[in-house]
C-alpha cells in the first residue's frame, strides 16, 4: 500500500462498515466469491454502466476542510438588512451545541415509533404551542418547508374546502403587499387547478362570492403593520377565508392573527434562532382553527396515553397523510423541517415569554430610533407604523455606493425607497453604521444617536394593534432559562430519542447511512450561515461553486443534464418533476396530457404530488413476484395514449428488487408520448453502476437526505433536487432572483446551507468510494437477508434470488400462528435496543429492512440476533407455553418503570423483558413510555403543551 495515497481514501474506510476480513466472512454467508461477483448476480446486465462516471477522486477529511474553508472564504458576510423573510438571529450556543451539532438530535428519524422518540415528540409539541400561543390559533402542525409553501399548502387546502367539486369558488386574492417569493410559489402551485390569482391593494379590493380566501402578509413586505380587521370581516361576509402570512417574533408585540379573525397563520420560525444559510433550512409554520382539523397538511403531535396510563405523546390524525390517504392526502408533505422546528422551539423555551418581548421591543425600538435619527438627516420617511422595518426615501444611486463601502446591504424597492429590516443581532454600533451611510450620502461626517432613554414607547406600534394576550404561560418556557437548566433539559430529552449514534436504524426506503462530523461541521461558520438567500451575487461566490459543482455531480451520477438544487424534500421534488414535465407538454402544445401513470406499489408521496400537479392517476398492477405488470402497464399506457403525461417508476423497485423489464418499461411509456418520472429513493442501489438517465428516464429526484449523506433531523430537513434530460431543461423550476418562473420553493436553492453534506460526502468518498458504497448496501442487505430468511419468509427477489439494497420480510403468518403482528415485532425491536424497520410499506403485515453500507458486520449480526430471539419467543406462544394475549412481544416495549415493579406479575422474566440477549446489557436503551394507545389519542386530539392551570 502507497502510504502517501492511502490518506486520502481513509474515508472510504470510516464511511463504510465491513472491513476487508468481515467482507469475506459475508461474502461467503451471501454465495458470492467477490464483491464484484455479487453485483454482477444482482444488478441486470443490460443496465450496466460501460464506463466509470466522471467525478473527481476523494480527498481526506483534512483536505476537504481546508479546501471548504477556501470556498467559505468566497462568500462575503456583509451586515444585512434586507428582510422579506429572513433576519439575522442569534442562536443561543447552547442550542447550537446540544441540538445542532449533536448527533442525538440530527440522526433520529421522523417520529413514527413514538415509544422510542418522546424527546423531540416533546420538543415538536412545544413548537406547535409556539406557534399556536403566537398565531392566537388553537390548532398548529409540526413545522411545514418554508413560508412560500405553507402559504400554498394554506390555498390549497381552502381551495378544496370552498370547491369540493373543484368550481364555483375559483378567486383567490392576493395583498400587493405579500412577499415576493410567497407569489411566486403560490403562482405555481396554483396552476394545475386553474385558481385565478388576483392581486390588488386590500384596502381597495372587493371580495365578492367568486372568492374563496385571500392572503395578507402581517407585516406587510414594506414593513407596514395594517389593521385588517375591516378586510376580514369584508372576506368572510361573502363566504371566503383569511390566511395571514406573518412573523413569529413580530407577534410577541402585535395583536394576532386570530384575534383578528384570520383562518390561517402562516410563516417561517427562522428567526427564533435558525440561521439564514443562504435560504435554507428553515421550519415553515402553519395554524388553524379547529374546523379544519381533518384538512391541515403536514404532522401534527398529539397527546396520549400508553398502555399504563401514562402521558405518551404521538403523530396524531395520520390518516389525513400522503401514506395513508394517497392521492386523497391533505398534502404530499413527508419530510418537513423537525430538526429546525425544534431548535426554534428550543430557543423559545430557552428565552420564555418576557425573553422573546424584550427582543423584538428592542428592536422595534432600534428600527423607530434608526428612522427618527435618518429623518433628522434630513430624508423623507415611508413608514407610519411597523415592527422591525422602515423606509426611507432616498436614490439607490446615492445609497448604495456608500452601504457597498461600508459591508452593509439595505433592500432597494421599485418604488424609491431604501428599506431596512432590523433583527436580533443589530447593536447600537450597527444602528450608528446605518446613520453613517445616510449622513455621508448628504455629504456629512457625523452623526449621532441617543440610546440612554431609560423609558421607551413603541410609539410605532398602533395601539388597536398591540397585544394584550398572554402567551407562553406554560411550565415549559418558564422553567429553563439558565444554560445550566437549558443543557439538561436538552439532555433529558435526548436521552428518550433513540438516534444512530445509539445503534442502526434500518429502515427500507429510508437510508439511514453515517451522517459524518466532518460533512456537518461547515454548517455552523458564519460565511455559509449568515448568507441572506437575497444577497448580490458577487457575495456569495463560496455557494455558487458549490451549487454549480454539486448540480453537476449529481447529473453526472444520475446520467441527466440539468439539475435543480430547489425542492426541499423528496416529495417537493416529486411536484417540481411532474411540474416540469406538465411545462414542457405544454411548451409543446400538449397541454392535455394529464394522466399519470403510478404502480400500486409505488410510495405514498407519488399520487399525492401527482394529485397536486394536477394530474389523473391511473394505477399500474404488479404481478405476484412484485414486478410491475409490464402488460398492464401497455394496456393502461396505450388507452391514454392521447392524454398520457408520464409514468412515475422507482427503481430499484419498492420492493427492494432491480425488475430486469425496466427499459421496456421506459420504451413503452415513451412509445406512448409520456416521459418517465423516476423516483430516486433508491438511489443507493444505482450509485457508480447505473443510472436514470442511462436506464431510460427523463426526469429523476434524489433524496439528498437518504443516498447523500444530509440527516434525517427526526423528520427533516430534506433536499429533493431533479435532475433532467436536456429536452427538459428548460422547464425546471425558477426563482425571481434568477429571472425565471415556476419556483417551487421560497429559496432559489432551497435548503442551501445543507447542500454542502452531500458535496462533502462526494468529495470524501470520491467515485471509488461511491461506487464502493452502493455495493457495501447491496453486500450488507443480502447479507441480512441470507441470515433472517432462516427464520422469515422474505417476500420478493431478483435474479439469482438476490434482493438490492433492502428487503421485506413478511411477518403476516405469525398473526395465525401466534397472534403476533407486525407491530407487536416492531415494538419487542425496541426492547433489544433497535428502532424498528419500515413498517407495512409497501406491503401491510411486513417490515422492510435497509441496512446500508455504513453499518458493519457486528452490528448486522446484532440485529439479526434480536430478530432470531424474536422468532424463538414467538414459537414458544405458538407452543403454547405463553398466552396469545399476554406474552413479551404483546407487552413491549418494556419499560424502566415497568420493569422495576415491586411486584413481577408477568409470565416471563424480566431479564428476558429487558435484557433478552447479553448484547444489551452493554449498550440497554430504555424506553421513555410503554406501548401507545393510538385510537385515544385521536379521539381526544390536543396538540399543544398542558395550560397554566395544571402546573401552577
Ligand atoms: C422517502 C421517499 C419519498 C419522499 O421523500 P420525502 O423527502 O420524505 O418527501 C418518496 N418516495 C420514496 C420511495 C421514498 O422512500
Amino acid at each position: 500500500m502507497n502510504l502517501f495515497l492511502s490518506q486520502s481514501k481513509e474515508f472510504q474506510k470510516r464511511h463504510i462498515g465491513p472491513n476487508e476480513a468481515e467482507t469475506k466472512q459475508m461474502l461467503e454467508i451471501v454465495g458470492a466469491a467477490s464483491i464484484d461477483e455479487l453485483i454482477d448476480n444482482t444488478i441486470p446486465t443490460q443496465i450496466r454502466l460501460n464506463q466509470e462516471l466522471r467525478l473527481p477522486d476523494s480527498i481526506s477529511e483534512q483536505e476537504y476542510l481546508l479546501d471548504i474553508w477556501k470556498t467559505a472564504t468566497m462568500n462575503q458576510v456583509y451586515k444585512t438588512y434586507i428582510g422579506q423573510g429572513y433576519y439575522n438571529t442569534i442562536t443561543p450556543a447552547v442550542i447550537l451545541r446540544n441540538v445542532f451539532e449533536n448527533p442525538g438530535w440530527y440522526t433520529s428519524y421522523t417520529p413514527y415509533q413514538a415509544e422510542i422518540s418522546q424527546g423531540r415528540l416533546e420538543s415538536l409539541l412545544n413548537y406547535q404551542t409556539v406557534v399556536a400561543d403566537l398565531t392566537g390559533l388553537p390548532l398548529a402542525n409540526a413545522s411545514l418547508l418554508d413560508e412560500a409553501t405553507a402559504a400554498a399548502e394554506a390555498m390549497s387546502m381552502l381551495f378544496n374546502k370552498c370547491n369540493p367539486k373543484h368550481t364555483g369558488k375559483p378567486k383567490f386574492f392576493i395583498d400587493e403587499n405579500v412577499f415576493r417569493q410567497t407569489k411566486d410559489v403560490i403562482n405555481t402551485r396554483s396552476q394545475p387547478f386553474g385558481i385565478e390569482l388576483v392581486y390588488g391593494d386590500h384596502a381597495a379590493a372587493t371580495i365578492d362570492d367568486t372568492y374563496f380566501a385571500a392572503l395578507l402578509q402581517y407585516p406587510d413586505s414594506k414593513g407596514s403593520v395594517e389593521d385588517y380587521r375591516a378586510f376580514i370581516e369584508k372576506v368572510h361576509a361573502s363566504g371566503a377565508y383569511v390566511i395571514m402570512a406573518t412573523d413569529l417574533l413580530a407577534l410577541t408585540l402585535l395583536t394576532s392573527p386570530g384575534e383578528l379573525g384570520a383562518d390561517v397563520a402562516v410563516g417561517s420560525a427562522q428567526r427564533l434562532g435558525v440561521p439564514m444559510g443562504y435560504g435554507g433550512p428553515h421550519a415553515g409554520f402553519f395554524a388553524t382553527r379547529d374546523d379544519f382539523k381533518r384538512d391541515i397538511p403536514g404532522r401534527i403531535i398529539g397527546v396520549s396515553v400508553d398502555a399504563n396510563n401514562n402521558r405518551a405523546l404521538r403523530m396524531a390524525l395520520q390518516t389525513r397523510e400522503q401514506h395513508i390517504k394517497r392521492e386523497r392526502a391533505t398534502s404530499n408533505i413527508c419530510t418537513a423541517q423537525a430538526l429546525l422546528a425544534n431548535m426554534a422551539a428550543m430557543y423559545a423555551v430557552y428565552h420564555g415569554s418576557e425573553g422573546l418581548k424584550n427582543i423584538a421591543a428592542r428592536i422595534a425600538l432600534i428600527a423607530q430610533t434608526v428612522l427618527q435619527e435618518v429623518k433628522a438627516l434630513g430624508y423623507e420617511s415611508g413608514s407610519e407604523f411597523f415592527f422591525d422595518t422602515i423606509r426611507i426615501k432616498a436614490d439607490k444611486a446615492v445609497i448604495l455606493p456608500v452601504a457597498e463601502k461600508n459591508n452593509i446591504n439595505f433592500l432597494y424597492t421599485d418604488d424609491g425607497f431604501v428599506q431596512i429590516s432590523i433583527d436580533e443581532t443589530t447593536t447600537q454600533q450597527d444602528a450608528l453604521d446605518i446613520l453613517y451611510v445616510f449622513a455621508e450620502a448628504k455629504g456629512q461626517d457625523e452623526a449621532t444617536i441617543g440610546f440612554d432613554s431609560e423609558e421607551y414607547s413603541l410609539h410605532h406600534i398602533p395601539e388597536s394593534l398591540t397585544r394584550t394576550s398572554a402567551f407562553l404561560t406554560q411550565e415549559v418556557f418558564n422553567s429553563h432559562h439558565s444554560e445550566t437548566q437549558m443543557m439538561r433539559y436538552i439532555k433529558k430529552l435526548e436521552k428518550r430519542d433513540l438516534a444512530l449514534n445509539t445503534s442502526m436504524i434500518s429502515l427500507g426506503s429510508c437510508t439511514m447511512k453515517l451522517n459524518a462530523a466532518t460533512e456537518m461541521i461547515p454548517l455552523s461558520w458564519p460565511e455559509f450561515a449568515s448568507i441572506h438567500p437575497f444577497v448580490p451575487e458577487e457575495q456569495a461566490r463560496g455557494y455558487a461553486k458549490i451549487i454549480k459543482e454539486l448540480g453537476e455531480y449529481l447529473s453526472v451520477i444520475t446520467g441527466f443534464d440539468a439539475c435543480s438544487l430547489q425542492p426541499n424534500s423528496g416529495a417537493q421534488g416529486e411536484f417540481a418533476g411532474l411540474m416540469t414535465i406538465r411545462n414542457f407538454h405544454i411548451a409543446n402544445n400538449q397541454e392535455h396530457r394529464n394522466v399519470v401513470l403510478i404502480p400500486v406499489s409505488a410510495h405514498g408521496t407519488n399520487p399525492a404530488s401527482a394529485a397536486m400537479a394536477g394530474m389523473k392517476i391511473v394505477i399500474v398492477k404488479s404481478d405476484e413476484k412484485g414486478l410491475i405488470d409490464v402488460e398492464d402497464l401497455r394496456e393502461k399506457a396505450e388507452a391514454n395514449k392521447e392524454n398520457l403525461s408520464a409514468l412515475m417508476v422507482t427503481y430499484p423497485s419498492t420492493y427492494g428488487i432491480f425488475e430486469e423489464k425496466i427499459m421496456e418499461i421506459c420504451r413503452i411509456v415513451h412509445d406512448n408520448g409520456g416521459q418517465v418520472y423516476m423516483d430516486g429513493a433508491n438511489m443507493n442501489a444505482q450509485v457508480g453502476y447505473t443510472s436514470p438517465g442511462f436506464i431510460g428516464a427523463d426526469v429523476c429526484h434524489l433524496n439528498l437526505h437518504k443516498t447523500f449523506a444530509i440527516p434525517h433531523g427526526g423528520g427533516g430537513p430534506g433536499v429533493g433536487p431533479i435532475c433532467v434530460k436536456a429536452h427538459l431543461a428548460p422547464h425546471l423550476p425558477g426563482h425571481f432572483s434568477l429571472n425565471k418562473a415556476h419556483a417551487v420553493s421560497a429559496a432559489a436553492y432551497g435548503s442551501a446551507s445543507i447542500l454542502l453534506i452531500s458535496y462533502a460526502y462526494i468529495k470524501l468518498l470520491g467515485i471509488e468510494g461511491l461506487k464502493k458504497s452502493t455495493a457495501y448496501a447491496i453486500l450488507n442487505a443480502n447479507y441480512m437477508k441470507a441470515k433472517i430468511e432462516k427464520n422469515y419468509p422474505v417476500l420478493y427477489a431478483g435474479r439469482n434470488g438476490n434482493c438490492a439494497h433492502e428487503f421485506i420480510v413478511d411477518l403476516r403468518p405469525f398473526k395465525q400462528s401466534a397472534g403476533v403482528e407486525a407491530e407487536d415485532i416492531a415494538k419487542r425491536l425496541m426492547d433489544y435496543g433497535f428502532h424498528a424497520p419500515t413498517m407495512s410499506f409497501p406491503v401491510p403485515g411486513t417490515i422492510m429492512i435497509e441496512p446500508t453500507e455504513s453499518e458493519d458486520k457486528a452490528e448486522l449480526d446484532r440485529f439479526c440476533d434480536a430478530m432470531e430471539s424474536i422468532f424463538r419467543e414467538i414459537k414458544t406462544i405458538e407452543e403454547n407455553v405463553y398466552d396469545r394475549t399476554n406474552n413479551v412481544l404483546k407487552n413491549a416495549p418494556h419499560t424502566q418503570k415497568v420493569i422495576c415493579v415491586d411486584e413481577w406479575k408477568q409470565p416471563y422474566s424480566r431479564e428476558m423483558a429487558a435484557f433478552p440477549l447479553p448484547y444489551v446489557w452493554e449498550n440497554k436503551f430504555w424506553p421513555a413510555v410503554s406501548r401507545i394507545n393510538n385510537t385515544y389519542g385521536d379521539r381526544n386530539l390536543v396538540c399543544t403543551c398542558a395550560p397554566t392551570e395544571e402546573w401552577a
